[in-house]
């Protein structure tokens, strides 16, 4: 059987090492290649600072130079926000029945999977890596508990040999960073130095639209 695929996804304005952290170590725990993909904003979030493309450009320059983590844009390539459980579909058909995927959510997101669109059928489409910070264990509604105790993995390298339907708990190094607290930062005016990757650095110009809204607010100088 081929390694596995696994996803993360997220907003990723701008990528930051938070990110590239957990989808490496991901990537070593599963044996497998993580596709960071981005996503068209849903509606009940604020519409990203940086557009789809700026996001990324950043993406591009963040991953260059190794193979394990990838971009894949399939998301943005449509034309409106799509269900998670649309696109696991189109790479269900593209990758085929075989194919291990599997969708990493971190624990609160995963604690919320029952209000998304068709839940359950997430899992006749993929595993569900849970990434979990030691000693934080997330309550779990009742369905959803009962829905996962069958499925439940006890290593990686059950999720090698089926192409979906079970949940792995994924322990990873907490970081406390966020797209957000960068973004505040940057519109301060301060150096978002070793939260974001180098590479963003090295163009002055990446991570200027983060900037410009602190030059364009009416307290701006
Ligand atoms: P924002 O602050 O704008 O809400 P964010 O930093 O949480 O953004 P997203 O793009 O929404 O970033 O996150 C994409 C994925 O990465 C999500 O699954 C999220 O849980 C995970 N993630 C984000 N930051 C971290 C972090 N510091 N450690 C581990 N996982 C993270």
């Amino acid at each position: 059987m081929t390694d596995p695929i696994a996803i993360l996804g997220g907003t990723f304005d701008p990528v930051h090492i938070g990110h590239l952290r957990v989808a490496m170590e991901a990537s070593e725990a599963l044996d497998a290649p993580v596709r960071l993909m981005p996503a068209h904003v849903p509606p009940h979030r604020p519409a990203p600072v940086a557009s789809a493309a700026q996001r990324v450009a950043m993406l591009r320059v963040a991953l260059a130079g190794q193979d394990h983590l990838q971009l894949d844009t399939r998301e943005l390539d449509r034309s409106e926000p799509s269900y998670t459980v649309d696109t696991l579909r189109q790479m269900r058909k593209e990758f085929g029945a075989e194919q291990s995927l599997i969708l990493l959510l971190g624990a609160d997101a995963f604690a919320g999977l029952p209000t998304w669109h068709e839940w359950r059928a997430l899992f006749d489409l993929a595993h569900i890596a849970v990434m979990t910070r030691p000693g934080h264990d997330a309550r779990l509604p009742v369905e959803l508990a009962t829905e996962i105790a069958p499925r439940r993995a006890r290593a990686a390298s059950d999720l090698r040999t089926t192409p979906c339907g079970k949940v792995l708990d994924l322990p990873v190094t907490p970081l406390e960073i966020s797209a957000s607290a960068v973004r505040a930062l940057l519109a301060a005016g301060r150096d978002p130095r070793w939260l974001v990757p180098d590479a963003l650095l090295a163009d002055p110009a990446m991570l200027d639209t983060y900037r410009r809204r602190a030059d364009r607010s009416p307290s701006g100088k």
